[in-house]
């Protein structure tokens, strides 16, 4: 017997779960969460034997999908040689996985600090930004998700960050576009763009420039709601960055690695930041990894001054076989021309004739295969159909209900993500499109 037959058990393994095992962002008690007994491409499997299309790529980062034989290759091959090898020593798979990366990021992006995700590795480019800069605050915008460790969760605009912010960090948020509950009034793109800028600019002003290391932003805000910045906006903030000395942070965590239809979603303005950081789709998740992509500047000024920081698991040999083995696949597949057809040609004309036939649907915004509908519950108000930082019986209706027909739904207060993976197939994104379609016709008439 192998020391992992006893947990292919599925009543087991939830009755030792809800034991011993303490679950993230939740109140413990009451929690039933699901068994998942097998994965394979868009799809996974719970202990009944129910499949279910996995239109979350679980926590939007199986860009490849469940299993994919070349990332599961290339771990096991690397298992079989060497797993482990602490950060200080040279590894071929981190080497190649460094390169690889370096090869997509924008402009002079060539120098990558590996961490073990995404929060970690937004704290160690404010780490960077400050030791480079010798100046402190870091401005982010309300309505994002940065992680979930201290600095990170400060920076953090949403609500997750009200029940830890030590209010302590040097963080100044300020508002983002986002044009269908505009902070400011607007009612166009160009003058979202305008005005968010104008505001950005004033902020810089009011705190001092002098006293600013950084600007980190999702380039285009995931959890928080996948708000597509207006055209230019980003130029906008990068011009603005130059004029006053501060770094562009561009957090990548999510929107990167294809999932907007572009290796990064920052490209969509063409726009280079100082640090970008990374995690998830970089390798599918299959293996914890994270980094920051590091311009020349910032890597010359720890050039002959060491830089204080690392992790133990930094650049896992077997998180970087699994990089490697992904990036490749993506390149070799197209998977990024993907992405940006399903988008283009499948997901977003789908979902906007659903919004033909569902007055909840407020808003179907999106890219590549990162798409929104923010659900209302009077399209002329915009009343959400949960509140902020909340749920309500409408959206635990419409979310049992998707699983009823077979559909993992990714939902964040009054929005239902659609972000499947990038290799999803065009008949599977409209099947789990239809089936949403259901789940909200079932939610309405209950
Ligand atoms: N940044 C963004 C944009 C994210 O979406 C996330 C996670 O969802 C993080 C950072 C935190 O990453 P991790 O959970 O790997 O620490």
């Amino acid at each position: 017997m192998s020391d992992l037959e006893s947990t292919q058990d599925p009543r087991r393994a939830y009755d030792l779960d809800r034991a011993h095992v303490f679950h993230s962002w939740s109140a413990q008690a009451g929690l039933d969460p699901m068994v998942i007994t097998k994965a394979e491409g868009p799809h996974i499997w719970d202990a009944d034997g129910n499949r279910l299309l996995d239109f979350t790529s679980q926590l939007v980062y199986t860009n490849l999908g469940h299993q994919h034989p070349r990332i599961v290759a290339a771990i096991q091959e690397q298992a079989a040689s060497l797993c482990t090898v602490a950060p200080g020593y040279v590894n071929g798979a981190r080497s190649e996985a460094a390169r690889l990366i370096a090869s997509h990021t924008p402009g002079d992006l060539d120098h990558v600090f590996f961490t073990n995700g995404g929060a970690d590795a937004n704290e160690h480019a404010i780490r960077m930004a400050r030791l480079h800069t010798g100046k402190h605050k870091v401005l982010s915008t309300y309505r994002s998700y940065h992680g979930g460790t201290q600095l990170a969760v400060n920076v953090t605009g949403d609500p997750r960050r009200w029940p830890s912010d030590n209010g302590s960090s040097g963080t100044v948020h300020f508002f983002g576009p986002f044009l269908y509950r505009s902070p400011f009034h607007s009612t166009t793109e160009a003058q979202e763009c305008e005005r968010a800028l104008a505001h950005l600019e004033q902020v810089i002003t009011l705190e001092g420039p002098g006293t600013i290391a950084a600007v980190v932003l999702e380039s285009i805000p995931g959890t928080a709601g996948i708000m597509i910045p207006p055209p230019g906006y980003l130029t906008g903030v990068r011009e603005l960055c130059d004029r006053f000395g501060i770094m562009l942070i561009a957090d990548e965590v999510m929107s990167g690695f294809g999932r907007s239809g572009r290796w990064f979603a920052i490209e969509h303005d063409g726009v280079t930041p100082d640090l970008l950081t990374f995690a998830k789709g970089v390798n599918s998740g299959y293996v914890p990894l994270g980094g920051v992509a590091i311009s020349d500047a910032i890597y010359e000024t720890f050039a002959h001054r060491a830089y204080p920081g690392g992790l133990t698991y930094s650049g896992h040999p077997l998180a970087c076989a699994a990089a490697v083995a992904t990036i490749r696949t993506m390149e070799d597949d197209a998977v990024v021309e993907n992405a940006a057809r399903l988008g283009s040609d499948v997901i977003g004309p789908a979902l906007r004739e659903l919004s033909e036939q569902h007055d909840w649907i407020g808003e179907v915004r999106g890219t590549g295969c990162f798409w929104a509908l923010e659900l209302v519950a009077d399209r002329d108000t915009r009343e959400p159909l949960a509140p902020y930082g909340g749920s309500s019986p409408q959206m635990a209706a419409v979310l049992k209900a998707c699983r009823e027909e077979g559909l993992l739904p990714f939902a964040n207060y009054n929005r239902i993500h659609v972000v499947p993976p990038l290799n999803i197939g065009d008949d599977e994104a409209r099947e789990g499109i239809a089936k949403l379609g259901v789940a909200l016709a079932r939610a309405r008439a209950a």
